[in-house]
């Protein structure tokens, strides 16, 4: 039977309510909030069908970084499938995952010589756990099997990255699946105390990771960290100097530290990797989202020559026998290297400096909004906390921004704007003109 083609809004709805489960939704909802159709993508706008258009504030789940259907993309991809869509890693090699293992090399911090690669952000953290704790066994430590991680952490939705994520709400229906993991104080700067800055609470908050240390560090394999910026804890920033004390301290107590770039990492905070700001190199670099510019699900796991080295022996058990069907898809990493050649060719990181000011000029007036607090920046994320009477907050602010032409998704009552970095000036000026107008709706 040939596919009946879809040629309307209204029946693509229809058709994906009855044949497509939505992630992250339930689904009896959109008996009254209806889906989003869409059609096609250009630069930071999404159009349907019918020619409505959105601007992607949001990146497309924080994956997009030059834009929808970006030409030097496109084309990287075209002439791939030309040549090669998919061949299995294990055994095999491809020019593509050699290229980009090689660039990955180059541009993390110093010592992270050897890429794993999976297909998306969870699998990538499973893997940099199964990895620390296969290394601590093979270095004669079976026991350090144990995990922390941050207070309000999100490392994917696996049940391996589900038991060091700390979201009640992703996290509580599968408990007594899930490996019980310790958490320690995240250094989130909107906790500090009164009188205190951002540097001291986050110093505040290593001293308890130290006192964790100390007890448990027999126990432990790796502490996981979402560098700098919290994604899903709704956009919670905080000092570098907790990356380099967590650094210190790991080292000091024989724990593991990983460092899930997979929301941060490619430039969004400001630098390449968000570890640089704290000058460190982690034991484990997860990457992903926004890895293939937001085309292709890739993810990597990079790491270090001692770790590699635990791993490399004639028996077979001692090695890494993970695996993914798709792993190193070559079309996913030539994405990755399209990407890679835009922030080579196009002085990205200091192009977005220049937007990042603007948008701080321009937001000024949502900085100053009487029901605006805690309005903060780092890199290309922008977040502030709404005072709101509105329990749905969040499924209003993000219905009523559609009717505005912008696409934003609250976290709770926190508004972020995590555009993709090709946003121009005018492009700034309708997201914060427009935000605006939704907020004041709101309140
Ligand atoms: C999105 C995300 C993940 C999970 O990635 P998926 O591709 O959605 O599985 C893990 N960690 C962080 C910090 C993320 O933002």
């Amino acid at each position: 039977m040939a596919a009946t083609p879809i040629k309307s809004n209204q029946a693509l709805l229809a058709r994906s309510l009855a044949a497509v489960w939505h992630p992250c939704t339930q689904m009896k909802r959109h008996e009254t909030l209806p889906l989003v159709p869409i059609s096609h993508g250009n630069g930071v706008w999404l159009y349907d069908q019918e020619g409505k258009r959105y601007l992607d504030a949001v990146s497309s789940w924080w994956v997009n970084l030059f834009g929808h259907c970006n030409p030097r993309i496109n084309a990287a991809i075209t002439d791939q499938l030309g040549k090669l869509e998919h061949v299995m890693l294990a055994g095999f090699t491809h020019e593509p995952v050699v290229q980009l293992s090689e660039r990955l090399a180059q541009l993390a911090p110093d010592g992270l010589g050897h890429c794993f690669y999976a297909s998306d952000g969870a699998s990538a953290v499973e893997i940099a756990l199964k990895m620390s704790a296969h290394y601590w066994r093979n270095a004669g430590k079976p026991e350090k099997t144990q995990f922390i991680s941050l207070q309000n952490s999100y490392h994917g939705e696996t049940l391996g990255a589900l038991s060091v994520t700390d979201v009640a709400l992703f996290k509580d229906a599968y408990g007594p699946m899930l490996k019980q993991n310790a958490t320690v104080l995240n250094p989130d700067s909107r906790n500090a105390a009164i009188g205190e800055n951002a540097h001291d609470y986050a110093l505040r908050c290593a001293a308890q990771l130290e006192s964790h240390l100390q007890q448990h560090h027999r126990q432990l394999a790796a502490l996981i960290i979402e560098p700098l910026v919290q994604g899903a804890a709704g956009m919670a920033m905080y000092h570098p100097v907790y990356l380099s004390r967590a650094r210190e301290l790991c080292e000091e107590y024989g724990v593991h530290l990983i460092a899930d770039e997979i929301a941060v990492g490619m430039g969004r905070t400001g630098t390449m990797f968000a570890c640089e700001q704290g000058e460190i190199t982690p034991d484990f670099l997860c990457l992903s989202k926004g890895i293939t510019g937001g085309y292709l699900p890739l993810s990597v796991v990079m790491t270090t020559n001692k770790i590699y080295q635990a791993f490399y022996a004639d028996d077979v058990t001692r090695g890494f026998l993970h695996s993914h069907s798709y792993t190193g898809n070559p079309l996913a990493c030539r994405a990755a290297l399209a990407t890679l050649e835009i922030f080579a060719t196009e002085d990205v990181l200091n192009t977005n400096r220049i937007k990042a000011a603007y948008m701080n000029r321009i937001a000024d007036s949502l900085r100053k909004h009487p029901k605006v607090k805690h309005f903060r920046n780092r890199g290309m994320i922008w977040a502030f906390e709404v005072e709101t009477p509105h329990a749905d907050f969040a499924q209003r602010c993000f219905s009523l921004a559609l009717q505005h032409e912008i696409l934003l998704r609250p976290m709770g009552n926190t508004v972020y704007f995590m555009p993709p970095y090709v946003i121009s000036e005018a492009e700034m000026d309708i997201l914060v003109t427009r935000a605006l107008q939704v907020i004041d709706q709101l309140v």
